[in-house]
């Protein structure tokens, strides 16, 4: 993809040039749009806070191993799951993670599934992407983000000069998809997230990309928006973490890829810090 295509495909062509009339924004304003996007000044901080935020369990809970927890502003009520099938995924290696999931009957989207989708990419990737659920075009591939919100996220990642295959993997909170792309239920949540969290363990990423609500409140156990997540460091169980806006949420909302793309760049900057930290670390 050309640079004129890439920034056609993230939206933000369309959106600076529309915002240069009616509403004053200026040529150069344009350009520095433009040049963030195709990374040239890539390096000039968005707006961003950096404070790091403690780390947060996971909703999913083994109904053994930890007391019920109350639901409170802002935190999601762990659903109670069976803590051996929870604890017996937690220690699989890949192979028997790929048959448990591609056996799965745990919720009831397995009646309805073409094929499962596991996860894609790097199996020792740096990054770590995480979305929501597979749709259509997935469920018939048995890949993640294949779809328009897919092509949407390889563009971006071009933009970045990366992509799906290289130090990276790509995963979802469902591993099979919710009839009419309806939102996941919090029961089949609690049932799938622990492979989800086994592919984290196991990958060990250097940073996570939550895209969207429910990968958001699967790792972070938090149903805040993801407004106000957003521009900040998290943390997954040690792990730095980014939220973000789902790309089929940005397919629908137009200026917020501005937004998306600016916490790719604060993920990119973050993701160059660490790799020099750990370097000054050796
Ligand atoms: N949306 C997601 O969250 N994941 C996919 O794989 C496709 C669309």
């Amino acid at each position: 993809m050309n640079r004129e295509e890439i920034l056609r495909e993230i939206g933000l062509t369309p959106l600076w040039k529309a915002r240069a009339g009616p509403t004053g924004a200026t040529p150069a304003m344009a350009e520095a749009a433009e040049a963030a996007a195709l990374g040239a000044a890539g390096e000039q901080a968005p707006p961003m806070r950096s404070a790091a935020v403690p780390s947060t369990a996971p909703p999913v809970v083994a109904r053994a191993e930890r007391a019920p927890v109350q639901a409170t502003a802002g935190r999601v009520a762990p659903i109670s799951v069976d803590p051996e099938r929870v604890s017996h995924i937690a220690r699989m290696d890949w192979p028997e993670l790929k048959q448990a999931v591609a056996g799965c009957a745990a919720c009831g989207l397995a009646a309805g599934r073409k094929n499962t989708v596991f996860g894609v990419g790097d199996e020792k990737a740096d990054w770590m992407i995480i979305g929501e659920a597979p749709g259509a075009e997935e469920d018939a591939r048995g890949e993640p983000f294949v779809g328009q919100a897919g092509r949407l996220l390889d563009a971006m990642l071009a933009a970045l000069e990366m992509r799906r295959e290289a130090n990276i993997y790509i995963a979802n909170v469902l591993k099979c998809r919710p009839p009419g792309n309806r939102n996941p239920e919090a029961l089949e949540v609690a049932q799938c997230s622990p492979h989800l969290l086994r592919q984290v363990a196991l990958i060990q990423p250097r940073l996570i990309i939550l895209m969207g609500r429910f990968a958001a409140q699967t790792l972070l156990g938090t149903d805040a928006s993801i407004a106000s997540m957003r521009g900040r460091l998290h943390q997954y169980q040690g792990t730095p973490a980014i939220v973000t806006y789902h790309p089929a949420y940005l397919l629908r909302n137009l200026p917020d890829k501005y937004k998306a793309w600016q916490d790719l760049l604060f993920a990119r900057s973050t993701y160059r810090r660490l790799l020099s930290e750990a370097a000054a670390a050796q």
